[in-house]
């Protein structure tokens, strides 16, 4: 395995540097397991644990972390550190008691996908594009099941007119349409994950992608003769012509995520309509000087689009709210408030 197929470069090796005077290794995570982690090194495949003083405390490794570690000479390796990362997936789950989740990191790309059959949403595209921004990786546009609509380049257009900034792209599994220009996006070293609701076709492009080498992975994993794992699948998945897709079960159940950057940027129209508003805390509701009511009625800005971004800056709002740490137990208590005005109200 060479490093810079897994995604090496020079900002990561001079973030090494103290490792490497160390006698340290660098390696990255392929795969989370609850108390140890496969990753990918020179030395090949190893199952890294964490050293004691990682063990206590201090930024935890996620998929697509690149660590410092100690091979011990028997395929196993201590995690020393987790190297500064370049972008990150966070999950900052609402009553969460514990800290942000990272669930992915170093992702360069990210695809947001969305059927081109009856599940074709705006809306959602919105959301998730709202999201990939947050993560700081470069998100693009994939409208999968071409081949089962007949108004494609109309509805790339849609897209493209919410999604500023954005490429979009039509795919179709069975007929091959566009799949290369999504490899185009993955060349060796480049780090890839796909979001979108279940059944938009996300594990059906990783397939197409991965061809028979998912075959190779799973032979390999079957053939271990260690037993102790059962992962099917890498976390962390290398293409046959280069690139990685990152494919951790967080990033498919994704929810809720802060988004506040991502939302400015994904929302680029609105966020500079808000600053003429004539009050910096204004609502846009009945505010006079509000820039965006006076966009919404001269038809300039989409009324459905703001109602979007609306939404997802009041569930921000909320999320913040909290995860405030007092404001997590004042939640905690009005919702057992609800709980007991629920029991009342029940017959
Ligand atoms: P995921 O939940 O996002 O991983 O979705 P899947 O990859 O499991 O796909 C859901 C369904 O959509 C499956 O029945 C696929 O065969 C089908 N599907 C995926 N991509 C395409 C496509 O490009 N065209 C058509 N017609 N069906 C597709
Ligand atoms: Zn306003």
């Amino acid at each position: 395995m060479d490093l810079e197929s897994l995604g090496w470069d020079a900002a990561f090796a001079e973030s090494f540097q103290p490792h490497e005077q160390d006698g340290l290794a660098p390696a990255r995570v392929a795969v989370e397991h609850r108390s140890e982690y496969v990753v990918y090194s020179q030395q090949g495949e190893l199952r890294a644990e964490l050293s004691g003083r990682m063990r206590s405390g201090g930024l935890q490794p996620a998929v697509g972390d690149w660590l410092a570690v100690a091979p011990t000479g028997d395929g196993r390796a201590i995690v020393h550190a987790v190297l500064p990362r370049r972008t990150a997936f966070i999950r900052k789950a609402a009553f969460a008691e514990t800290k942000p989740q990272v669930l992915a990191s170093n992702v360069d790309v990210v695809f947001v996908v969305c059927g081109l059959d009856a599940n074709f949403n705006l809306r959602r595209i919105e959301r998730y594009l709202t999201l990939g921004w947050e993560s700081g990786a470069q998100p693009v546009v994939l409208l999968t099941k071409a081949d089962l609509c007949d108004e494609v380049e109309d509805r790339v257009w849609e897209v493209e007119a919410i999604a500023i900034g954005v490429p979009v792209h039509a795919v179709s599994a069975p007929t091959g349409e566009g799949i290369d220009t999504v490899r185009s996006y993955l060349p060796p070293g480049r780090t890839a994950v796909l979001l979108g609701s279940s059944g938009v076709g996300k594990s059906t492009l990783v397939n197409a992608l991965v061809g028979e080498n998912l075959l190779a992975t799973r032979e390999v994993r079957e053939s271990d003769g260690r037993g102790r794992h059962t992962t099917t699948h890498r976390q962390l998945v290398p293409l046959p012509n280069g690139g990685l897709v990152l494919d951790t079960p967080g990033i498919r159940e994704l929810q809720l995520w802060s988004a506040d950057e991502g939302l400015e940027t994904a929302f680029p129209d609105i966020e500079s309509l808000t600053s003429e508003c004539r009050f910096t805390d204004c609502a846009h509701s009945r505010e006079p000087g509000c820039a965006v009511r006076a966009a919404l009625a001269a038809g300039e800005l989409d009324v459905e689009r703001f109602e979007s971004w609306r939404k997802l800056q009041r569930e921000l709002e909320r999320l913040e709210r909290k995860q405030d740490a007092r404001a997590r137990s004042d939640a905690r208590k009005e919702r057992r408030r609800f709980a007991r005005s629920m029991r009342k109200t029940s017959y």
